[in-house]
């Protein structure tokens, strides 16, 4: 799928086209615009050639966990990425996006990260995500359709925050998909310059900050990039983001064990995370090579600690854990 000659296209042609393209693209999820029998033929035809609307994709289902399907996309130049699709008890759906191929920035403990980077995600390319799991539902003619989106997949999304606030607008866009923005959620390592753009935005995205270490040393060792961003800076940010949004900020915190997860550590997260607006989340570790999963008894001897120390705290459960879809984990095997 190639949108990147649409607007040219469009251009030549009355201004009800747009309306009427959007519509069929977004509205109807048309993926042949053979189906959008509104145009006149010449233009589909011409759209068609320029404006291809298939999606090259790979979904894997782990038969261990069906409640969620993970999705390789490929395009033209061969780059691949993960996006994952969270099935819900109750019917509703939650995405998994991802905003860059690979990702520049290493952590110890992801398999992406592992991985290498390959190249940023544009818009578009981040949308499709959206409309390949948006056209699976409307396939399925359950009239479930997409209700959460979370920028965890591959990437840190403000290293292409451009890009990522772009797709974050076309979702938005009455006119495209109306998904709205509270119904977003973006996670970064804590990249300053995009923790203070976001907060400048008309948008009310969540914000989630992968913490894993409650000191500097250890978050170095897990965290490349923790030696350019300390976490009194990253904390110092987010104060300043909830000082102007008077949003919530959940703070993410990866259980590896004998690493983040004794009674020292919670001590030392618990004088960090006291905050009203602050809220942790703790997520079983999805073993990639490195490390081991604290087991569930320590998650929750730890939750009780923080929230003996007054911490606002919530347990991640590990869907789609079997097929390594638990977000932040997708690794682009096929490269
Ligand atoms: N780059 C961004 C967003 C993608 S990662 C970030 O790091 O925040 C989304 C989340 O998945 C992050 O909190 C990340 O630390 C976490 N994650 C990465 N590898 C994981 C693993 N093996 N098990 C569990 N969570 C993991
Ligand atoms: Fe990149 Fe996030 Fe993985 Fe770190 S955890 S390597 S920032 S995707």
């Amino acid at each position: 799928m190639d949108l990147s000659k649409l607007s040219g296209i469009l251009q030549t042609e009355p201004k009800f086209r747009f309306r009427q393209v959007y519509q069929a693209l977004y509205g109807e999820l048309i993926s042949d615009w053979a189906q959008a029998s509104v145009l006149p033929l010449n233009l589909r035809e011409r759209l068609n050639q320029d404006c291809p609307l298939d999606i090259t994709a790979e979904i894997s289902v782990d038969p261990g966990d069906k409640s969620s399907l993970k999705a390789l996309l490929t395009w033209a130049d061969g780059v691949s990425v993960e996006t994952v699709l969270m099935r819900h008890r109750d019917g509703r759906h939650t995405i998994c996006l991802s905003s860059q191929a690979g990702c520049p920035l290493g952590c110890a403990f992801c398999a992406t990260g592992q991985g290498g980077f390959f190249r940023n995600l544009s818009a578009d390319e981040i949308v499709q995500q959206f409309i390949f799991w948006a056209r699976f539902l409307k396939q399925e003619n359950k009239g479930e359709s997409i209700n959460n989106v979370v920028f965890m997949g591959m990437g840190e999304p403000f290293l292409n925050y451009e890009q990522f606030i772009k797709a974050v607008k076309i979702l938005n866009d009455p006119e495209k998909f109306n998904l709205g923005s509270r119904r977003m959620s973006v996670s970064t390592v804590g990249i300053i310059e995009g923790i203070k753009k976001l907060s400048t935005e008309k948008l009310q995205v969540n914000l989630a900050i992968s913490l894993h270490a409650a000191v500097d040393s250890l978050r170095e060792q897990l965290m490349p990039i923790a030696k350019k961003y300390s976490i009194t800076s990253i904390l110092k940010a987010v104060d300043e983001y909830i000082r102007k949004t008077g949003r919530r900020v959940m703070f993410e915190y990866i259980m590896i064990k004998n690493v983040n997860d004794g009674e020292d550590d919670a001590l030392a997260l618990a004088q960090l995370m006291k905050k009203p607006l602050y809220l942790v989340n703790l997520i079983p570790y999805n073993p990639t090579g490195k490390f081991q999963a604290s087991s569930p008894a320590r998650i929750k001897e730890f939750k009780k600690k923080l929230e003996s120390l007054g911490v606002a705290v919530t347990e991640r459960h590990s869907q789609g854990r079997g097929i390594s879809a638990a977000c932040g984990q997708l690794a682009g095997k096929k490269k």
